[in-house]
């Protein structure tokens, strides 16, 4: 058989290994947004199924084998198949390489930890879920060390951030740490504002998803080829053709679903901007959960919480909630949904003080996994640093070191893509002003057309073809820093805050 033919024989698994994921995506959105309680038992059978189809699939020994022989032959490809078929063997030696055994070990001990973990958060028991935490940690070695990976830091972080390691991100999160804090000390040391002047009003809910609905459509979010639901947690699912995006709403307070929904919707532009013509194959996937995330956090915060966008959206959202918005000024508006504060739980922090709280994280998870740090004295250190970085003192666990769904699920190497994803979109944001004169102007009179299309041109067309900060140097022609990040960070809050 030539190579050629290989490569297609290949392309066709690649198309129904995608295939398989895209059914499950769908069950899982259906079961996350529609299922009746009576329907999850057999959901959820469903989905292991067609889980276990994808994977039987994803390792049939043949399509295995000339996949490496694909690898081993690299020289003979074109480019765009070079990319696809590093990809591939990246994706099969993950699926390969760790034993049964220890994938099915883990699978078991996961599920187990979660319940331990509501139970422990519920009652702020550290000392119920550590025993477990300390089996996840050395389980997640073992399967570091078993995908090939000398530091296990790096084979976690690897798989959610391809070609990112430990020393690379923590030399971007010390550069970030370095400025950050003492930025937001002064902030803390200013004048306080807080969202009172807007929240505790009245936000009737359904004007709240059609006003939203508006503004997601007016960024670009292509409705023939997506829609918008409920769900208890929000999240983007789906591919190309078919994106959905789930909100949530809160009658007295309609920041969480609108910033929600424009942050979901920067994931659904991303998904929907990949090329048509590769789809089913790496060419047509996202890079990384950090390059999602400096989409959404691109138009959810740079362009959501910016004064030129709601120059244009401000008389219409008054129109929406002439009640609740009639007497509040323009400038309130804006200082409230721009608040920055420290705060106790990572989930609800601002664009500043979030990226806090990741590197806290990054700096606990990479000591335990080197075993500088011992599960036992994690609380103490997780205070500590809470102490150190955002000058608060946790009251209890459940509020502190218990708080996070992550590492109950065995996510370890994880919470950097947040801060990844935060750092590339201020990057990008730097390069589009500069390629744009008059963006924010453009952005005031509601014309998002040509900074969508910049992405299309310079991140999502794309797909899997460069790592993230390689896609992140080649868009704007520098490596990726925390130089821009804190620019941006500088130039919006100083003045907001007189710093
Ligand atoms: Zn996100």
């Amino acid at each position: 058989m030539s190579i050629a033919e290989t490569y297609q024989q290949v392309i066709a698994w690649s198309k129904d290994v995608s295939l398989a994921g895209a059914i499950f995506e769908m069950l899982d959105w259906d079961l996350q947004v529609n299922l009746p309680k009576k329907g999850f038992a057999r959901r959820s059978d469903q989905l292991a199924w067609i889980q276990g189809q994808r994977h039987r699939r994803l390792t049939d020994k043949e399509m295995v084998a000339k996949v490496y022989e694909l690898a081993d032959r690299m020289n003979e490809l074109d480019a765009d198949a070079q990319v696809n078929v590093r990809e591939w063997k990246r994706a099969l030696d993950r699926a390969t390489k760790a034993p049964v055994e220890l994938v099915e070990e883990i699978a078991r001990h996961n599920s187990l930890t979660q319940g331990v973990w509501i139970e422990a958060r519920k009652n702020s028991d550290f000392a119920k879920f550590a025993p477990y935490l300390e089996k996840t940690v050395d389980l997640q070695k073992q399967l570091a060390s078993a995908w090939g990976f000398a530091r296990p830091y790096d084979g976690l972080l690897d798989a959610n951030e391809p070609f990112a390691t430990e020393a690379s991100i923590r030399a971007l999160l010390d550069d970030l740490k370095a400025r950050l804090v003492p930025f937001l000390h002064r902030i803390f040391g200013a004048k306080q504002y807080d969202a009172s002047p807007i929240v505790g009003r009245n936000f009737p809910v359904d004007k709240q998803r059609e006003f939203g609905l508006a503004v997601i459509g007016k960024l670009g979010f292509d409705f023939d080829g997506g829609r918008q639901d409920v769900s208890a947690h929000p999240f983007c699912t789906g591919t190309k053709g078919d994106v959905r995006i789930t909100s949530r709403f809160f009658a007295d307070d309609p920041r969480p679903s609108l910033f929600g929904m424009i942050h979901e919707a920067g994931h659904a532009m991303y998904e929907q901007g990949l090329p048509d013509d590769r789809l089913g194959t790496p060419l047509g996937e996202s890079v990384s959960l950090g390059v999602h995330e400096s989409q959404s956090r691109f138009w959810e915060n740079i362009v959501g919480r910016s004064i030129p966008m709601w120059r244009y959206f401000y008389p219409e959202i008054k129109k929406a909630f002439p009640a609740a918005l009639g007497d509040v000024p323009l400038e309130t508006f804006h200082r409230c949904v721009n608040v920055v504060a420290p705060s106790l739980i990572r989930v609800e922090a601002d664009e500043a003080t979030y990226n806090l709280h990741i590197i806290l994280r990054f700096e606990i998870e990479r000591a335990l996994l080197a075993g500088e740090l011992r599960v036992a004295d994690l609380p103490a250190a997780w205070n500590a640093k809470m102490k150190e970085y955002l000058d608060i003192a946790v009251p209890n666990d459940a509020e502190g070191v218990l708080q996070d769904v992550h590492w109950s699920l065995g996510s370890l190497g994880y919470f950097p893509t947040y801060t990844i994803g935060t750092l590339y979109g201020a990057q990008l944001w730097d390069k589009i002003r500069a390629d744009m004169p008059g963006l924010e102007a453009l952005i005031a009179r509601g014309e998002f057309a040509p900074l969508l299309e910049w992405l299309r041109q310079h991140i999502h067309r794309y797909g899997k073809r460069y790592g993230g900060d390689e896609l992140i140097e080649r868009a704007t022609g520098k490596k990726p820093t925390a130089e821009p990040f804190m620019n941006y960070l500088r130039e919006k809050f100083g003045p907001l805050y007189g710093v």
